[in-house]
């Protein structure tokens, strides 16, 4: 039987796109409705994301039009990451399945018949993946690649060239909404849901109408959060950078006792760089340590689910 699909946009200042990208949806949406692929109640969700231009009346004039809109509107801007997680959240109650996308169709649409095949396998969770960046700038395809590097090696599980454009089941939704923290970055967090998930490739296009809404500002600060949110790798360099700091002040002095029993030294110069050395040392040590600890209770406070039950034989007789 065919699934209700609803699909969850984030909107901010999209005036521009979004007529063209209503237009699209429709014809995507009207053909798989007609394959019987997707369930005649499925819809595509605005999120408005407290725009400052007419994106919130577009949506309104869209859901006068086709049933097949609707939207939400945030009481002010809340940033991409948080605006999708309310269309997540609102869209679970009505929907079977749930697709989120960008407003901008650099997602190709065309990737959700991939995604259903997946579904129709028994996944909960679908990841569409860049087969190529080429329509990228430059700067955003580089700094991207060295960034899931660096995010790799700072022990975060995900999906390399994987953005928001992915299909969850009602199920993952919800386990999804278990994981209270505040700090998101939702392509790290959704694969600790878990289920069977798998991937499916397309080519990315250009924004076809306004302009980026991830200025290098907030392209940062979105980096930053990644790690920050999902790692304490960072506070362990700072033990590790001690413990390097304090050997080499070890390493010193032994050399400073040897050049001594050498006869070749200036009066006070060597103890007193030794132990600047050992101390900082020491100190970066402590530092490290309180870190670990500090750690813990950043982990402890996120409150995520310790466990995710997928199948409970009682429930399912
Ligand atoms: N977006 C949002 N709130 C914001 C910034 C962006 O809801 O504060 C939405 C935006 O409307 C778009 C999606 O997030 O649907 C991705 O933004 P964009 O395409 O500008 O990012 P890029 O593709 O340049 O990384
Ligand atoms: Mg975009």
């Amino acid at each position: 039987m065919a699934e209700i699909m609803y699909i969850v946009i984030p909107c901010y200042n999209e005036e521009e796109m979004l007529p063209i990208t209503a237009k699209e949806l429709m014809k995507k949406m009207d053909a798989l409705k007609a394959q019987g692929r997707i369930d005649g109640k499925s819809k595509v969700m605005f999120v408005d994301d407290g725009s400052k231009d007419k994106t919130w009346q577009i949506i309104r004039q869209l859901h006068s039009l086709s049933d097949m809109f609707t939207g939400v509107k945030l009481s002010r801007n809340k940033g991409h990451q948080n605006a999708l997680l309310a269309g997540l959240m609102t869209a679970k109650d009505y929907a079977d399945i749930i697709v989120s996308m960008d407003a901008d169709l650099q997602d190709d649409i065309n990737a959700v018949d991939g995604f259903l095949d997946k579904r129709a396998e028994g996944c909960d969770i679908v990841y569409g993946v860049r087969s190529s960046r080429e329509k990228d700038t430059a700067f955003k395809r580089n700094t991207a690649q060295a960034y899931y590097k660096i995010l790799e090696k700072m022990g975060v599980e995900i999906t390399y060239n994987h953005a928001d454009y992915r299909l969850m089941s009602k199920r993952a939704v919800e386990a999804l909404g278990e994981f209270e923290e505040v700090n998101l970055f939702l392509r790290g967090i959704v694969p600790m849901v878990g289920f069977k998930s798998d991937i499916v490739t397309y080519v990315r296009n250009e924004r076809v109408a306004g302009e980026s809404k991830y200025p290098l500002k907030k392209m940062i600060a979105f980096a930053v959060e990644g790690i920050t949110s999902l790692s304490v790798k960072p506070i362990r360099f700072i033990t590790f950078l001690g413990i390097l700091v304090f050997l080499i002040s070890l390493i010193m002095l032994i050399y400073f006792l040897v050049t001594w029993a050498a006869g070749d030294t200036v009066r006070g110069w060597a103890s007193t760089i030794t132990s600047v050395w050992a101390i900082g040392g020491l100190q970066l040590l402590a530092i490290g340590i309180i870190g670990e600890y500090i750690g813990k209770i950043y982990l402890e406070t996120k409150a995520r689910p310790k466990y995710i039950i997928e199948t409970n034989l009682e429930e399912n007789q």
